[in-house]
This record gives C-alpha cells, structure tokens and sequence, in this order.
C-alpha cells in the first residue's frame, strides 16, 4: 500500500458540493453514534443496515456517496475500538458527537471515483455525487486505486489522499556499511562519518515568521475577522513550513539509505523528555518524522534501522568507553583517559554506531558481514563538509 497526497483545484460549486459532502459525513456520523448509543449490545451490521432508512427520512443522504457513509460508520467503529484499547490506561468517557465544522475529511472506498487523464498540467478526478474536481498528480499512479480520502486543511486548500495497491520497492545496491546518526538542536544530525547537518536557513526564517503571525494573532480579538484572517495566514505558513521540512527530510533520509546498509539512531521518545527542558516542539516533531522517514524508506529498500538506547551516549568515550561529563553547553568531548577529542555530538554519533555493531554482534549474526571496526579517525571532520542535501 502506497499513499499519494495531490492537490485538489475545485471550482467554486464544486468547492460547495465538496463542504456541502463533509456536513453530510458528519451527520450520518452522529446518526450512527446515536444509533450505537441506543443499542444493548454493539451490532455493526445492524448499524450500517440503517443507510437506506437514513436515505429514505432524509434526502439529504442521498447526495453522497453509499459507500462514504459506509466509511462514517467503518470509522466509528474503529473510533470505538481505540476507545476501548485505552479503557483502564486513562480515564476515557464516551465517544462524542461532532459539531459543526469538525469533520475535515470524507473517503471512497473501492467505487465511486475514477481517475482521468488529460495530458494536460492536471488531471481530473470524478467523484461519485460531486463531479470532476482538477487534480494535479505529480507522481504517476501504477496500480489500481483502493481509496481516497478527501481533505480539507486548515489553510482552505484541498487535497487528495490516494491508496495504491502493491508495494514500492526502492533499489539501492548492498554499501556493507553501517552509520550513527546522533540528532541534535544547533545541527539537525551527525553522522559517525563526521558529516554535519545544519539546520537549514530557509526552515529557521519560516519559523521566525511563525512566531511573529502567532503574536499577532493572539493580539486580536477573538471570533473577529481579524482574527480569522490571520488564522488563515499562519495555517497556510505552517502547511508551508512542514512542507519544506518534509522536503529536507526526505532528501535527508534518502541519502542515509541510499548510502547505508543499517542505520543507527537514539531511541529518542524517552530521551526527548530527558531533554525535556530544552524540548522545542518543532524541532522535537522534526526528529521524529526523520526517524520515521528513515524507518519507511529502510524497509522499503531492504535496509535496517536499529534504535539503540540513548542513555550515555552524550557522557561515554566511544573509543574507551570511559564516562566523561559534560554540562549542557560543552560542545567538545576530550576524553582524559585515551585522549579522543573531538564535537561532543560526533562523539556521539560513533557511540551509537558502537552500540549498534555490538548489538548486532550478539542478536543480528546475518548482519555479521557488515563492517565490524569503527572507521579509522582523525583525518575526518571538515566540519560542515558534504551536507548531503543543502539545495
Ligand atoms: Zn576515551
């Protein structure tokens, strides 16, 4: 299964039927929730049994599509099974009705869509119920379209989620080499090949900028048009911040695949409230979404990722396995006992790839063929030399 994000160009009727579509969605969600409130014992099929009846009272349900009121209900049954899994982890209540202007998606199941091609910039998308809605698909579809999901984001831009059947599988070739990537706050990452990852300019302007519309949002009064307007403006900025960092992300986690057989990383959900104090919640999402870009694209390649456990990989010597303590704005790691100097989150980096080999060594011995000895040091770090995807 490969998902697909395109942007949607709607007319503006086709823009009504499309919001006119999420209101129907959402009470034909609240008409199953009351319907499953009602019942004793839980009964899906009975539940989506009602459809016809509903078409029957209210015309209004009429106007989407029978499959996507399906999805309403296949969705709150599965809202209910998550629910339940958390039951006795948390304090849970009951599952909500929703209000007005709450839903931002409605799906197509399997019918009611059809993909056409034009051989023009945009292809067009029809939609049982809606009608042809311009699609600009930048990426070729190569099996058969198993849904589609519909979305609204917060900046009034819509777009396409496409599920295609099968499996993409990327082919790099076999590199034996294994890599340590330590993420940090002044450099995005450190490989234990030395290389040095700014965080890029262009990202940290964009969050300048953020910063500044949030305030002046905050100033204005609420429920004003003011108000609203810059609402508007800082969901596009945003949408065009996580954009650009996706960009740099992707190209990030493509050249550690590409280059790398397996590659290590801290197991950071735990370390980031370790962190905690620092913790700067756009840089904290954009480890994780590395990580996973990493995760995603190492599968899909025959590559591993290994997470290995964070703890002491900041204070430990990789080269004698001596503790050396450092405050939190040392930058260089010197190590009294053998002498290793070098940046403290390049020490780092080759401790993680340590402890990866050595896990390796005892769990992994299919891996045994991969590089066992740490790359020889010191002629490395021309700091900030091949940042693999500065654009
Ligand atoms: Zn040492």
């Amino acid at each position: 299964m490969l998902t697909h994000k395109f942007r949607l160009y709607p007319s503006k009727t086709i823009e009504q039927k499309l919001l006119e579509t999420l209101e129907i969605c959402r009470r034909g969600y609240n008409t199953f929730l009351g319907e499953l409130n009602e019942q004793k014992e839980i009964d899906k099929s009975q539940i989506q049994g009602i459809i016809p009846d509903m078409k029957i009272c209210d015309a209004q349900f009429s106007k989407v599509h029978s499959k996507s009121l399906q999805y309403e209900c296949y969705k709150l049954f599965s809202n209910l099974k998550t629910l339940s899994k958390s039951k006795g982890k948390r304090k849970v209540g009951q599952l909500r009705f929703k209000g007005k202007g709450v839903f931002k998606t409605f799906t197509y199941n399997q019918s009611g869509f059809k993909l056409i091609n034009t051989d023009k910039r945009c292809q067009t998308l029809w939609l049982s119920k809606i009608g042809n809605v311009s699609i600009r698909c930048h990426r070729p579809i190569q099996c058969n379209i198993k849904q589609i999901t519909i979305k609204k984001m917060q900046s009034g831009k819509w777009f396409a989620f496409i599920i295609e059947d099968g499996n993409r599988q990327i082919q790099y070739r076999k590199t034996n080499r294994v890599v340590g990537i330590d993420v940090g706050l002044i450099d995005v990452a450190y490989d234990s090949d030395g290389n040095s990852i700014a965080n890029p300019k262009h990202l940290k302007q964009k969050e300048d900028r953020l910063k500044h519309l949030q305030r002046l949002m905050s100033n204005k009064r609420k429920r004003s048009s003011n108000r609203n307007r810059f609402r508007i403006q800082l969901a596009r900025q945003y949408e065009n911040l996580t954009n650009s960092r996706d960009d740099f992300l992707h190209k990030l986690s493509d050249y550690y695949v590409k280059n790398y057989d397996v590659i290590a990383m801290e197991d950071l959900a735990i370390a980031n409230m370790a962190k905690g104090y620092y913790s700067k919640s756009i840089l904290d999402a954009c480890w994780g979404r590395f990580r996973q870009f990493v995760s995603y694209k190492a599968g899909s390649a025959d590559k591993m990722l290994m997470l290995v456990d964070y703890r002491g990989t900041t204070q430990r010597c990789s080269q004698c396995g001596e503790t050396v303590q450092k405050g939190l704005g040392e930058r260089m790691h010197s190590c009294p006992k053998c002498g290793f100097t070098v940046p403290r989150d390049y020490n780092s980096a080759l401790e993680i790839r340590r402890l990866c080999l050595e896990r390796i060594r005892q769990e992994l011995p299919e891996y045994k063929h991969l590089e066992m000895e740490a790359l020889p040091i010191g002629q490395l770090l021309s700091v900030k030399n091949e940042a693999p995807c500065e654009s």
